[in-house]
């Protein structure tokens, strides 16, 4: 097991960023959605240039609500990430952002539109979240899955993980003051707000959110 402190310099950043976006929290839900269906699109272009020999398979991306765990589960099957990748862009690129952020806007006024600006992205997850894990497990052959978790204080543990597929799964430990968002209506609505237009089919509870045909190409119904 990997253990380590990001590097972040600012110690009380989550609060600072809980405090700017305070009147925007349901963006986390965006955001991880949004990776996972770019990492399912770069998936399929390996696939496409002959790079990933494998099957691609089924390459939904899936959101799941537990409301006995206060859980909310955002899942693909595209290129995951290995250890190293992980420390990197989780580690090292999210958490920089974060910093950035942090040092341009403190002190300053509302904040609630800039998060896209400083890639944000995964990082807005400790909104809700008390805690957040990532399994992953590269689209590489051989690839040992891992298990990346922080409770939102700088520290955090990578660990080998045992996971069959390849593709990530971030599962969010909701936090008491976010409670709100273990409310079924409430995760469909927000993401019949921005996934309509979305590549990729995404799921809640099983049903699909999204049309993935293009418009003005033909209805699979026809
Ligand atoms: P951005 O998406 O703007 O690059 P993020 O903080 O959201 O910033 O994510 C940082 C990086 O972590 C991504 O660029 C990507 O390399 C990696 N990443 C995040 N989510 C996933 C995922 N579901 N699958 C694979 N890689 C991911």
């Amino acid at each position: 097991m990997q253990k380590g402190a990001i590097r972040v310099q600012t110690e009380n950043i989550f609060p600072i960023i809980k405090k700017f976006l305070y009147s925007d929290h349901d963006i986390f839900l965006r955001e991880l959605v949004s990776n996972a269906v770019d990492a399912t699109q770069k998936l399929k272009t390996l696939a496409s240039v002959g790079e990933f020999k494998g099957e691609t398979g089924e390459t939904d991306v899936t959101v799941s609500l537990d409301k006995e765990k206060k859980t909310i589960t955002i899942s693909d099957r595209g290129i995951g990430m290995t250890a190293e990748e992980v420390d990197k862009y989780i580690n090292q690129v999210a958490f920089s952002g974060a910093e950035e952020f942090v040092k341009k806007y403190k002190g300053q006024g509302e904040g609630a539109n800039i998060i896209g600006h400083f890639g944000l992205g995964f990082y807005s997850s400790f909104m809700v979240s008390a805690q957040v894990e990532i399994f992953t497990k590269s689209w590489r052959p051989e690839s040992q899955a891992v298990r990346w978790e922080c409770d939102g204080s700088p520290e955090y543990q990578l660990e080998p993980t045992e996971k069959e597929t390849r593709g990530t799964d971030i599962v969010l430990h909701i936090n008491e003051e976010s409670e709100e968002f273990l409310d079924e209506h409430r995760i469909r609505a927000i993401l019949e707000k921005f996934c309509r237009f979305l590549p990729v089919p995404i799921k809640f509870q099983g049903e699909q959110i999204n049309n993935t045909t293009p418009p003005g190409s033909k209805s699979r119904l026809n």
